[in-house]
């Protein structure tokens, strides 16, 4: 650090994105990426004239994306916030509704980015403990009297929670916003969406990073009550309201067009999860009842932390936490059978000891 940076910035631990090597080919399973391309409608939306109308600003009220995405859901435009990927919605919400008198709550096993976020907004952390199985116990974020923050189907787990505990949280929580985090919902999960007509105080977010193979292109969406979006709103105006590029307002519009093509990809997740779940059970580990496009599994024949290096050896890339209570899992994402069938060979040699 230069020693110019603010003290308290100084003080924070970064998050740690899941690696991007380069070193050779890998197997690439560990930060829940798409397996399959964009849609060939995207593909066609960033060529040619969207590129040479790049001279232009984009729109910074992304009219076009927020009215496709409103139909698509089936709200108004004004109940939709679009932002640079979901963590920047994450990032504008602990802005908003955190700080240093303004707890938050959320699971201890989760995506890490809330400790971070809390952190970085000085916002204490209520960290509500997991059941043995790694579930959540609803009953715990009952009357939180603070911001609760919830990933459903929650992170480094998949398991979902349904949606009559949801709409419970947001019922009894009604003087706080309660922020349901979706990135993987189209895996399986029950949306909220529907609730925010009813709950005022409901943000929910949705990611195109994952089930819509976008995750370079950086959209995150959120659908809530219209003052909830223009709280949001008022805080990109404040920093970037150019954050959500021409082309990626064009790829998304169009990957929202192609909704066939993306719920069929989700199908054949849906499938391979089922297949690799019970092949990684045979050999004797447990694995998280996932709603997502990935895999929890430990307290098997090898250890987790083994089990990465030794599938990272051969050119397999999965997920290790230092968190110590995932310290015996891996978190596998999803990809295609032929790559999971792959993965599973590769398992069987490791735990066979070949
Ligand atoms: C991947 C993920 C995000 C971030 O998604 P982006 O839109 O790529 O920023 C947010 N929350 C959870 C739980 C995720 O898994």
């Amino acid at each position: 650090m230069s020693g110019f940076l603010s003290a308290h910035l100084n003080t924070l631990t970064e998050y740690v994105p899941g690696e991007q090597l380069q070193d050779r080919r890998y197997i690439k399973l560990n930060t829940n990426e798409s397996p399959f391309p964009a849609s060939e409608g995207v593909v066609a939306a960033v060529s040619g004239q969207t590129v040479r109308d790049l001279r232009l600003y984009p729109d910074t009220d992304c009219r076009l994306l927020i009215r496709t995405l409103a139909d698509t859901y089936g709200v108004e435009p004004e109940n939709v916030f679009v932002s640079n990927g979901s963590d920047d919605i994450l990032n504008f919400a602990f802005m908003g509704y955190c700080g240093p008198d303004r707890p938050v709550l959320f699971p201890e096993v989760s995506y890490g980015f809330y400790q971070v976020y809390a952190d970085l907004y000085r916002a204490p952390c209520r960290k509500i403990p997991m059941n043995p199985d790694f579930s959540i116990d609803p009953e715990k974020y009952m009357n939180a009297g603070c911001t609760v923050v919830i990933a459903n189907p929650n992170a480094q787990t998949g398991i979902a929670l349904p949606l009559a505990d949801i709409e419970r949280i947001a019922a009894s929580n009604r003087e706080h916003v309660v922020l349901v985090d979706e990135a993987y919902v189209d895996f399986g999960g029950e949306s909220a969406v529907g609730l925010t007509k009813k709950y005022k105080n409901l943000l929910v977010c949705q990611t195109f990073s994952k089930s819509r193979s976008m995750a370079g292109a950086r959209v995150g969406f959120a659908v809530a009550d219209a003052e909830l979006i223009a709280d949001l709103n008022k805080i990109r105006y404040s920093t970037n309201p150019y954050n959500i590029n021409s082309m990626t307002q064009a790829a998304g519009t169009a990957a929202l067009k192609d909704a066939q093509y993306y719920e069929e990809n989700c199908r054949k997740i849906v499938r391979t999860r089922a297949w690799t779940k019970a092949q990684l059970e045979a050999l004797g580990f447990f694995v998280t009842d996932s709603s997502a496009n990935f895999l929890l599994a430990g307290r098997g024949p090898v250890q987790g932390k083994t089990l990465y290096e030794k599938l990272r050896e051969k050119a397999i890339l999965v997920r290790h936490f230092s968190d110590p209570q995932l310290d015996d899992y891996v978190r596998i994402t999803i990809g295609t059978q032929e790559q999971m069938q792959q993965v599973m060979d590769a398992v069987t040699e490791i735990v066979k000891g070949r």
